[in-house]
């Protein structure tokens, strides 16, 4: 069966081809700065290595995007397919839609669903909202299906999601913790136990955005995301955890809401606290002495740190750390100086491991007490198994 995976960024679309359920890829593409005159366009045929690469093409919006695809995708010497319609549906990482969780057609209801709860996830929402419309115009005939964030998390207990506030707020508008980063946490939950029977895992998705998931026999049993995205560790321009009231002070300092939002939304997080908004020139600034950069990464290094000293104790075991994710699978020095302030519950890092490593492996010396993974981010086939299921048992219903 062929499945499309479209992963949809603000102004960038990723394309994966799969014949599931062997898990192949057929081609893949990229495409980079949509609604820009100068955008970024990569496109790889895996089966005869064909490229097709071009820079500063005007791409006014998704639309032209996702038809610069289709034409390579279809194409004699470039396509390996002949018509759209072979492939049997298009499966989307999506974040929340109101009233729905878990891996649903996007049909009108649950669209209207992510429209109402555009303000949890502002920047996220939007975009699919934007991208998925216009998939439907051009590829309507294709069951296009929405794999949620949250919906690994739906396993998380009661009592790790339910927020200290009046029960009615969680009975009438469902207050709770949703956690996100499913799609990369089902599939951290899939590979992590493959060689092993790892009981009690923390996996840290640190990247653009950042998150810990404590997974107990296979699945969430907590997250530092709560309910909306702007909560858990600092991220890269969004605050992560902070006092509700900061925000009710500020409305009493003069602050607009939407200078407020602007602040914790938009220009806080690790940029807010450094200035920058790339983790590499964080690293390459507090390497120089930068004192702002050395901060933000101590703050992101020791949050990271509470979350898994309180899901280990909160788990009552701790077998293997997982690292994923942009920064996850290329700072040494966030990998290093996490697992140096665990050393007290007996974890070790092998630096010469931790320095030299380039793909999946272990970092982890062989006394310590829990292995320590790095494992490379695979979204894309973890919303290629949940959408190839989905349809295989709506098939067989
Ligand atoms: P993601 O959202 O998972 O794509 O991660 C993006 C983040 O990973 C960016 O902030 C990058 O700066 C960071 N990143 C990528 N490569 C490296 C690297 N070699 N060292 C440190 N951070 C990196």
């Amino acid at each position: 069966m062929l499945v499309l995976i479209s992963n949809v960024g603000s102004t960038s679309l990723k394309f994966k081809l799969y014949d599931m359920p062997s898990e192949h890829v057929l081609c893949d593409a990229k495409i980079e700065r949509i609604g820009s005159l100068n955008g970024i366009y990569h496109y790889k045929n895996d089966e005869n290595d064909k490229e097709h690469n071009e820079h500063d093409i005007p791409l006014k919006d998704y639309q032209s995007g996702i038809n610069l695809f289709i034409k390579d995708l279809c194409d004699k010497e470039l396509g390996v397919i002949q018509d759209v319609n072979e492939i049997e549906a298009i499966g989307f990482k999506t974040v929340i839609s109101k009233g729905f969780n878990g891996t649903v057609e996007l049909n009108e209801e649950v669209m209207k669903g992510m429209k109402d709860y555009l303000f949890i996830a502002p920047v996220h929402n939007a975009a699919y909202i934007g991208a998925i419309e216009e998939f439907k115009t051009i590829l309507g005939s294709i069951p296009m299906i929405g794999v949620f964030e949250t919906s690994f998390h739906r396993t998380i207990p009661l009592k790790n999601k339910l927020y200290p506030i009046p029960y009615e707020w969680y009975e009438k508008y469902g207050i709770a913790k949703n956690g996100y980063h499913g799609a990369s946490f089902t599939y951290i939950a899939n590979k992590a136990r493959k060689d092993g029977d790892y009981k009690y895992i923390i996996g840290c998705h640190l990247g653009g955005s950042s998150s810990i998931c404590a997974i107990k026999d296979g699945k969430s049993y907590d997250s530092s995301f709560g309910f909306s995205l702007q909560t858990g560790l600092p991220h890269m321009n969004r605050s992560g955890d902070c006092d509700p009231y900061i925000a009710l002070f500020l409305e009493n300092e003069g602050l607009s809401k939407e200078e407020i939002i602007e602040g914790l939304a938009h220009k806080g997080g690790l940029q807010g606290m450094s200035g920058y908004n790339d983790f590499r020139e964080i690293e390459a600034a507090a390497i120089k002495g930068e004192q702002r950069a050395k901060l933000a990464i101590d703050v992101f290094v020791n949050d990271i740190v509470r979350y898994i000293g309180s899901f280990y104790a909160e788990m009552g075991g701790f077998d293997k750390l997982v690292f994923t994710g942009g920064i996850g699978e290329n700072s040494k020095l966030v990998r290093s100086g996490v697992a140096k302030a665990l050393e007290c519950f007996g974890i070790k890092i092998d630096e010469n491991k931790n320095n030299n490593i380039s793909v999946d492996g272990y970092i982890s010396s062989d006394d310590s007490k829990v292995k320590i993974q790095v494992i490379a981010a695979n979204e894309e086939l973890g919303i290629a198994i949940e959408t190839y299921n989905y349809i295989n048992s709506k098939k067989n219903a």
